[in-house]
């Protein structure tokens, strides 16, 4: 892919998959605004775009925040004048089983995965629709796709991450702007880092390619989406997950 000439924004690109896809985007041209509630990791994301020889800096706004979004939609306009792409990639876990789940771990996820999402693209596509361009990935989930034991909050949140990126795609489609989202499956991550290793074993023995997802696998998903390349998909919802779940 080619993005010389655009710019990305990437909400929780601090570590993981986030960083993975602000790293490609920028490898392929494209200066990059990297968001992250972590100070330190987004510097560390921004020196390394910035070695790539593109253009970078970084907003630690909160994604659930309303009022911290639309600052840091401001310093972007300020830094680079226009948001080609937008990733909202920024997602957490609070996982624990139904009858035990408290409210808080409920409210968080909610707020972080599927608001932080409504925030993001509300702020995007008024830049975007201004611009009449624009491309909007969403990090789903394969967990939102088939369920999973202890992520009543995340695979809902998940879920409704995949609906609001049809209906996203179906509204700003006359403004040019393309909606689609990336599911992954399982990826090695400091999210999955936790899970103990009969988990993972067991969990890889379920996926066809046999290997855990590494970062680098959805950011090629996403940068491809963000592509002109992929000027006429949008409202999918593309699964990158070994086989696992197909
Ligand atoms: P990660 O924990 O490595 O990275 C997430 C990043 O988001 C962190 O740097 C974190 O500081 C940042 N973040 C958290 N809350 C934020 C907020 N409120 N505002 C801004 N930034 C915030 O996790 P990851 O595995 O790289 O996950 C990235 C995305 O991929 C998430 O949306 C996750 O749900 C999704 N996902 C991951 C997997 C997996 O197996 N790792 C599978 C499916 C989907």
């Amino acid at each position: 892919m080619n993005f010389t000439g655009k710019t990305a924004l990437v909400t929780g690109s601090g570590s993981g998959i986030g960083k993975a896809i602000a790293l490609l985007l920028a490898q392929q041209g494209a200066d990059v605004l990297v968001n992250d509630i972590s100070t330190e990791n987004a510097a560390q994301t921004v020196g390394e775009i910035t070695a790539l020889g593109r253009k970078s800096g970084s907003s630690t706004a909160n994604v659930a925040v309303h009022a911290e979004v639309e600052g840091m939609f401001e310093l972007a306009r300020s830094m680079f004048g226009r948001v080609d792409i937008l990733v909202n990639n920024a997602g957490i876990t609070r996982d624990n089983l139904l009858m035990k789940m408290t409210e808080d771990q409920w409210d968080l996820v909610i707020d972080v995965n599927l608001k932080g999402v409504f925030n993001c693209c509300q702020h995007g596509a008024r830049m975007m629709s201004e611009q009449q361009y624009g491309k909007i990935v969403n990090i789903a989930s394969a967990s939102a796709q088939i369920g999973n034991i202890g992520q009543s909050n995340y695979a809902a949140s998940k879920g409704g991450v995949i609906s609001m990126t049809k209906t996203l795609a179906k509204e700003l489609a006359r403004f040019n702007i393309n909606v689609n989202a990336v599911a992954p499956g399982f990826i090695a991550t400091p999210m999955t880092e936790e899970v103990p290793d009969k988990v993972k074993e067991y969990l890889i023995q379920q996926i066809p390619l046999r290997r855990a997802g590494n970062p680098e696998d959805i950011a090629h998903a996403v940068a491809f989406l963000a592509s002109d390349t992929a000027s006429y998909i949008t409202g999918q919802v593309l699964s990158c997950n070994g086989g696992m779940y197909v």
